[in-house]
């Protein structure tokens, strides 16, 4: 009954421990982290906001990078890519990854939510993340507009994480996001390179309701 037990990165229970003064997993995090520790499938989380989902699905992704052999940095590719239906839950995911990435500093996180901030999302495509979090239609605008982001794409990702997938159904997402993925799904996995992460990709569903696939 504890992050530990659960297979939690040894830096990151620190920090939860320290900083986040979270200690023992909430039951969705129970059931969650050791199934995408191990996750060679597609997983469906079933969970309501407030379940502790965020770190349910965080943990385990961060956990499976920080074990890798090789070193990694901000220009070594994008590993996973969250999705949510609204900017403010892209935000509110991005600060939870900005605080997980405190025991990681070459690990970098990108939010891609639009209105005005097109030209630092781009510049900080440009430089490199490992993980992007935004919302559909803008970060399907950044794939067909901003080049980079194919180059942080192709041939690393391996998390994709649709966050309130029943949310993101009802809003008419869905169009969209069969473009990303089919884009995602456009370059295949380079297996020579991060050979200790999943050899594909590994597609989260978060959803308080049973019904909606993609
Ligand atoms: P979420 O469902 O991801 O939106 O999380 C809801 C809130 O629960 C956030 O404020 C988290 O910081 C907090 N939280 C997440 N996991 C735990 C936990 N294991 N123990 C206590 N609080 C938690």
């Amino acid at each position: 009954d504890s992050f530990e037990a659960l297979g939690v990165a040894a830096p990151l229970l620190q920090l939860l421990n320290d900083k986040m003064r979270i200690s023992k997993p909430t039951r969705v995090q129970k059931m969650s982290i050791p199934t995408l520790l191990g996750a060679q499938n597609d997983v469906f989380v079933h969970a309501q906001t407030g379940s502790g989902k965020t770190l349910a699905f965080l943990l385990p992704i961060l956990t499976r990078i920080l074990a890798m052999d090789e070193r990694v940095d901000r220009q070594s590719g994008c590993f996973a890519m969250i999705i949510t239906p609204t900017r403010e839950l892209a935000s509110q995911i991005y600060s939870v990854m900005l605080a997980l990435t405190q025991c990681c500093h070459y690990l970098v996180p990108c939010l891609l939510i639009g209105g005005e901030r097109k030209k630092s999302e781009k510049a900080r495509l440009r430089k490199g993340c490992n993980f992007i979090v935004g919302t559909p239609g803008r970060i399907l605008d950044h794939i067909e507009n901003t080049q980079v982001i194919k180059e942080q794409l192709a041939s690393t990702l391996r998390y994709l994480v649709l966050d309130e997938g029943d949310k993101l159904m009802e809003l008419g997402f869905e169009e969209t996001l069969t473009k990303i993925i089919s884009f995602i799904h456009e370059v295949p996995i380079d297996h020579s390179r991060f050979p200790q992460l999943p050899k594909r990709i590994v597609h989260t569903m978060c959803s308080a309701t049973l019904k909606g696939s993609v």
